[in-house]
C-alpha cells in the first residue's frame, strides 16, 4: 500500500511516504534550534512549530514521492507516546487529510515506528527480534514478534532517557545543547577508563527487580559531583576524560542489557533505533559484543534512527498488512500510550 506518515511526537514535524518496503520520501523540518537557548524541548514553542511545518512538509514529501494525496491508500500518524501539545498538531492534519482524501486512518505507537522503520532499510524482520531505542525522550528494550501486532517491554529507563543523560552532562560540562553528538566528540579525545562513574542496575541486588530496566540519574549525578570536586580543588577539568568516561558507562550498561535480552528472549538479531544509536562508542561496543554473542546487529541509516515520518509510513503499510481495524475518526492523542498497543 501507498501509505503518508506523519509525525510530531517531540521536537521534528516529519512526514514520510512509501510504498510497502520502498521509502518514496522522509521529509523532516527540525525545531531544534528554537530550543538551544533552553538547553532542552519546550513544549510549547515545538507545538507552534509544528503548526507552522505540518502543510509544507506535507508538500514536499508529495513532491520527493513525485505523488498526488489522491493516490495515498492510508494516513498513519503517530498518536503517542510523546508532548500532547506536540501530537495534537500531527493528528488533527492527519485526521484532516483523511477525511478530505476519504482513506482510513491509523493512529500508531511512536516506538513501535523507530522498529519499523529497519524494514525500509534491511527488510523483513526476522522474528522474534529484540530493539534498543535511545533517544531524548526513550530508553527501552523491547521483544518484537510482529511488529504491526506483538511487541512487548522487557524494559526501560527508570529515570532520565540515555540522550537526556547526555544533554545534562553536556550541561554541567558547559558543552551546548544537544549534547549528544558534542560529548561523543569530545570523548574521541580522551580515556574512557580514567574515571569509573557508576553503572546503573547491574549490581546483583538491582538486577533481581531491573534486569533489563535502565537508569541514568544517578550517573549525571556522579559526573556533576565530580566536576564539581574538580573545580572546587582548583584542578582543571579533563573535558575528554570525563566525556569519555561518562560515555563508557552509559554504553557499557545498554550494550550489556541489550544483549542479555536477546539471550533471553531467545533473538539472534539486535535492532537499534533513536538518536542515542548515533553515537560512535555505542556502535562499536555493541558491533564487539553482539559478535561475541553471535547476534547480528540491524541499525537504519542515520535520518531513519532519528523521528521521521517515514517510520509512521512504514509502521503503517504493516499494519495494514497485517489487516489492521482503521482508527475511528475521533480519536484523541495518549501521550503516556504503552508500546504494546501499536494501533489505537
Ligand atoms: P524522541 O525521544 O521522541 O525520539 P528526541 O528528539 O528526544 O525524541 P531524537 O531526535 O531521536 O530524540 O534524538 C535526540 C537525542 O539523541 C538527543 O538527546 C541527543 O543528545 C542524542 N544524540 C544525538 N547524537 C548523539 C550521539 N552521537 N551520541 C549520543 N547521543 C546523541
Ligand atoms: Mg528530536
Ligand atoms: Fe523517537
Amino acid at each position: 500500500p501507498l501509505v503518508i506518515g506523519i509525525e510530531s511526537s517531540c521536537d521534528e514535524t516529519g512526514v514520510g511516504i512509501v510504498s510497502g518496503h520502498t521509502l518514496l520520501a522522509n521529509e523532516v523540518a527540525s525545531s531544534v534550534e528554537e530550543h538551544v537557548r533552553f538547553g532542552g524541548v519546550v513544549p510549547e514553542v515545538a507545538s507552534r512549530a509544528h503548526l507552522q511545518a505540518l502543510v509544507p512538509t506535507i508538500r514536499r514529501a508529495c513532491r520527493t514521492a513525485d505523488v498526488d494525496l489522491s493516490e495515498v491508500d492510508a494516513v498513519a500518524v503517530t498518536a503517542g507516546p510523546g508532548l500532547a501539545g506536540a501530537l495534537v498538531v500531527g493528528m488533527a492534519g492527519a485526521k484532516a487529510l483523511a477525511a478530505a482524501l476519504g482513506k482510513p486512518l491509523y493512529g500508531l505507537n511512536h516506538l513501535a515506528g523507530h522498529v519499523a522503520v529497519d524494514l525500509l532499510d534491511h527488510g523483513p524482520l526476522p522474528t522474534p527480534c529484540v530493539a534498543l531505542l535511545v533517544s531524548g525522550g526513550h530508553t527501552s528494550l523491547l521483544r518484537v514478534g510482529d511488529v504491526a501486532t506483538d511487541i512487548t517491554q522487557l524494559g526501560a529507563t527508570i529515570d532520565d532517557a540515555a540522550g537526556e543523560a547526555y544533554d545534562k552532562v553536556a550541561r554541567v560540562l558547559g558543552l551546548p545543547y544537544p549534547g549528544g553528538p558534542v560529548i561523543d566528540r569530545a570523548a574521541a579525545g580522551g580515556d574512557p577508563r580514567a574515571i569509573r562513574f557508576p553503572r546503573g542496575l547491574t549490581v546483583p541486588k538491582d538486577l533481581v527487580r531491573h534486569r533489563f530496566d535502565f537508569s541514568f540519574s544517578g550517573l549525571k549525578t556522579a559526573v556533576a559531583r565530580w566536576v564539581e570536586t574538580a573545580r572546587r580543588d582548583g584542578v582543571e577539568v579533563p573535558l575528554a576524560d570525563v566525556a569519555a568516561s561518562f560515555q563508557e558507562a552509559v554504553c557499557d550498561v545498554l550494550t550489556a542489557k541489550a544483549v542479555d535480552a536477546c539471550r533471553s528472549a531467545g533473538a539472534d538479531h539486535l535492532l537499534i533505533g533513536g538518536g542515542v544509536a548515533a553515537n560512535s562508542r555505542l556502535r562499536s561496543l555493541l558491533a564487539e559484543r553482539a559478535a561475541e554473542a553471535g547476534i547480528t546487529l540491524r541499525i537504519p541509516r542515520p535520518a531513519l534512527c532519528t523521528d521521521n515520518g517515514a517510520m509512521i509510513a512504514a509502521l503503517g503499510a504493516e499494519v495494514v498488512r497485517a489487516g489492521g481495524r482503521p482508527s475511528s475518526p475521533d480519536l484523541g492523542v495518549d501521550p503516556g500510550l504503552p508500546v504494546s498497543r501499536v494501533l489505537v
